[in-house]
This record gives C-alpha cells, structure tokens and sequence, in this order.
C-alpha cells in the first residue's frame, strides 16, 4: 500500500483472508464442500465462515432464549450488530454470489479505492475475533454435540445447549 502497489496489496489480502477463512471455517465447524484436491477456495471458505458464525449466533440467540437469559440475549445481540454492519461494510452482498470474480478485480482498483476495502475486511476479520485474547473463535468441543462458542480466554462462551432439546 505504501509504495502504491494495489496489485501486490491485493494479492496478499487475498492469501490473508484466505488463511483466516481457513481458520474460521475450521474452528466454528463450518460446512465447506468437499474438493477432492484439497483446493478450497477463498470463494468457498469466506462465505461458508461467514454464514457458520450467523448461524451459531442465532443458535446461541435460541439457547439463551430457552433458558429466559435476558443478558445473555444482550450480549448476543451486540455481537450480531457488530458482525452485520462489519458484512455490509465489506460488500458481502457482492461477494457472497460472487467471490471469484469480486476479490480478483481488487487488482484494478485505485489506491484511494482499495483502502477502505482493507479497512472493511480488517473489520470483518475482528467480528470473528475476541478483543481480549484476539482467538478467532471455536466452537467447543471439536466434533460432536457443539456446546458452546468460545474463545480461548472465556470473555466469550456462549450456550449452544437449548433447554429440553
Ligand atoms: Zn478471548
């Protein structure tokens, strides 16, 4: 970004959001489809994070619900605020239908335009991301049942377990 290089700086948003996806994928459990080369793509993994998260949060929404937790639904409700508005800063609109194409015409874009799209996609990634341990973070435990979504320190752990289901 520095030297004006939007190419370059496009390229390595990419490999970063890519590594993160991964990540994220992997720790909230999300379904991805199977590549039988093991080449998932950012156009694969970012949108299946994106909508693991929502959903774990609306599930987490439902668990707090069903055991009258009225400051639990508080903080879940923050949390999905947060996670909304830092989607639509990021175009998720666009990309969601389109990732290929959408994070490939980064490389044409000029300086001032591609700034803000790292600010947005820095933002996206802190939606998933504990602010106090900064973990992405995981649902527990790692197969089976899924319990809780958490975050390493536990300033983050919420119930995945609905009263009488
Ligand atoms: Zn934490």
């Amino acid at each position: 970004m520095a030297k004006n290089d939007v190419r370059a700086a496009a390229a390595l948003l990419r490999h970063y959001l890519e590594h993160f996806a991964k990540e994220a994928c992997d720790r909230l459990r999300a379904s991805v489809e199977f590549r039988g080369d093991a080449q998932s793509m950012l156009g694969d993994l970012l949108p299946s994070a994106t909508s693991a998260l929502g959903e774990l949060l609306k599930k987490a929404k439902a668990t707090a619900n069903s055991w009258n937790q009225k400051e639990g639904l508080d903080l879940i409700n923050a949390i999905e605020t947060g996670f909304g508005e830092a989607k639509i800063k990021t175009g998720y609109d666009n990309w969601q239908i389109n990732t290929a194409v959408h994070f490939n015409e980064w490389a044409d874009l000029n300086r001032s335009d591609f700034a803000p799209v790292v600010t947005a996609f820095r933002g996206f990634a802190d939606a998933f991301t504990c602010d106090k341990c900064s973990e992405i973070y995981f649902v527990s435990p790692d197969r089976g049942k899924k319990e809780a979504l958490r975050c390493g320190c536990g300033a983050l752990n919420l119930n995945l377990l609905q009263k009488g289901v």
